[in-house]
């Protein structure tokens, strides 16, 4: 049995997967974010009941959103009690598993990775556009996670110098710290943001997306400027990376427009006769996290003995 965490800011998911990653069942609770103790206590429980159940001790993998540094410490905002801990190191020592943790877009990249929407291809970058922009590199089945865990990190690259005096954007403060990340206008928030620098307006992304499928000539101005940029971080990433396929993932890959127009946005940053690679939406989506976990303890954690019928 292999159990598969994804720990979000307000829910844990904790599934279920047998040997061929096929979801067996999944329960959600709610995050403790203020106390490590509580968190810990709720996390290992899980794990508990399900080897109770399925009569056996599960392999464990997590995702979290937040880096994971090269010690295994956790840096989340979202989770404010898990900040600088050790959260695999707690679990396995309150449990004798071995637990494996991740960061949640890296485990969404490894998820599509295999079984999933770039299933095939050997270069895999998966990114997430949600409330944040971050993801993952996949070569050949195996996360790349760089020398301390923050390959991926695609969001934080500045915005381009010529596409902000062009549209006269400001340097904003992101919330990494750094100021003029690409995230401040790519993001979920960010388009909303986007769209109140060029037009003064707020709007939630639902609106602004069906102004612009309306033919309003001022959502229409917020995709394009939108779409420049986010050209610009995906031809970063294939500067870098030069991946075979682009899989989106978080709210923002569910708008349609992107994966026709994206590939073109990317080649407009890149050298000519260069092109962008297929950007195609997720195979499982939200499910990905706790999928990713799965996929991360089944491929790295080493065997668990079978507990016998006392247990
Ligand atoms: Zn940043």
């Amino acid at each position: 049995m292999i159990y598969g965490v994804d720990i979000g800011g307000t829910k844990i998911e904790f599934a279920c997967f047998d040997a061929d990653l096929n979801k067996l069942e999944s329960e959600r609770l709610a995050t403790p974010v203020d106390d490590y103790e509580m968190f810990i206590d709720t996390l290992a429980g899980l794990v508990e009941n399900a080897d109770r159940r399925h009569r056996c001790k599960g392999k464990v993998g997590i995702g979290m959103p937040g880096l994971i540094d090269a010690e295994g410490r956790s840096l989340s905002a979202n989770i404010a009690c898990a900040n600088g801990k050790k959260v695999a190191e707690s679990l396995a020592a309150r449990l004798g598993h071995t637990i494996v943790i991740e960061n949640d877009c890296r485990l969404f990249a490894l998820s599509e990775s295999r079984g999933g929407a770039g299933q095939g291809s050997r270069h895999v970058y998966g990114a997430v556009l949600g409330t944040g922009a971050a993801g993952g590199l996949v070569i050949e089945g195996r996360l790349y996670r760089g020398r301390q865990g923050i390959a991926g990190e695609y969001g934080h690259h500045p915005l381009p110098a010529d596409l902000r005096k062009k549209y006269q954007l400001p340097l904003l403060r992101c919330g990494c710290g750094l100021l003029g990340c690409l995230e401040t206008y790519i993001t979920g928030p960010g388009l909303a943001t986007l769209h109140r620098q060029l037009w003064g307006e707020e709007i939630e992304i639902p609106a602004l997306v069906q102004r612009w499928r309306d033919g309003d000539p001022r959502a229409l101005n917020t995709k394009a400027v939108h779409l420049d940029l986010l050209g610009a971080a995906f031809a970063n990433l294939v500067m870098a990376h030069d991946p075979d396929i682009f899989v989106l993932g978080g709210g923002l890959s569910r708008i349609q427009e992107f994966y026709r127009d994206l590939p073109g946005a990317i080649e407009n940053q890149l050298f000519p006769g260069f092109s962008a690679p297929p950007v195609v939406p997720p195979k499982f989506g939200d499910a990905s996290g706790a999928r990713g976990a799965a996929l991360l303890a089944l491929t790295s954690a080493p065997e668990q003995k079978i507990a016998t019928d006392e247990n």
